[in-house]
């Protein structure tokens, strides 16, 4: 499903410039020229995101954003902000803004801050297990604890993060690509070899018999899927 994004600004050229961008990078985008509509849509309709201009007419982008916040409303917002408005980055992350971009920017630099705010918003909406028990395994992800058989297992970050998304996403296959951003955020000199060896040093620790697993499973050509 693409993520549905509500653009706020009320500059003709640059509001096609940045539909278009968006459209073709896949999300569903809706605009607004001014504050006012902008405030009524991200108000009444569900956004995965609001690109937020600081200078609109009608209503600045600071009070729209103040009011949605003030209402509960979650919406990641990332604001457009013009290379003087230092003020108006520090006052806007205060009242809400999860990210800023500076007048004039490249769009590769947007599309990264766009990504990396929906791919956060969807980390969050996941809801996490606390602690998890599957055959002799216990996991307590809160404090890193983890037994085999009451006996303590010592996993490293890596190894307990990726255990920790296989869980949460149970049941389905999880490909490479999906843990190398979900996981590894992409880290430089970390490639799909990294999430393989990972997984096996987890079924070391933690399968009966490694070689033939019973809970993370190999999916050939795609990833791993996580059974109990
Ligand atoms: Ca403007």
């Amino acid at each position: 499903m693409s993520a549905r994004i509500l653009l706020v600004e009320d500059e003709p050229g640059l509001v096609l410039t940045l539909s278009d961008l968006l459209t073709v990078e896949g999300y569903e985008v809706e605009s607004a020229t001014d504050g006012p509509t902008g405030l009524a849509r991200a108000a009444s309709e569900p956004f995965d995101l609001i690109v937020l201009d600081v200078m609109l007419p009608g209503k600045s982008g600071m009070d729209v954003l103040r009011e949605l916040r003030r209402q509960g409303r979650d919406t990641p917002v990332l604001m457009l902000t013009a290379k003087t408005q230092l003020v108006d980055r520090v006052v806007g992350l205060k009242i809400g803004a999860d990210d800023y971009v500076t007048k004039p920017f490249e769009a590769p630099e947007l599309l990264a801050r766009i990504e990396a705010l929906l791919r956060r918003a969807k980390r969050e909406k996941l809801a996490p297990v606390g602690s998890f028990e599957f055959g002799n395994i216990q996991v307590n992800f809160e404090n890193g604890h983890v037994k085999k058989s009451g006996v303590p297992v010592s996993l490293a970050g890596k190894e307990l993060e990726l255990l920790r998304y296989l869980i949460d996403h149970r049941g389905s296959v999880v490909s490479r690509d999906e843990l190398l951003e979900a996981v590894w955020e992409y880290q430089p000199g970390v490639s799909s070899r990294t999430i393989d060896v990972h997984v096996a040093w987890l079924r070391q620790k933690l399968e009966d018999t490694p070689q033939s697993p019973k809970h993370i499973h190999t999916v050939r050509g795609v990833g791993y899927r996580f059974s109990e």
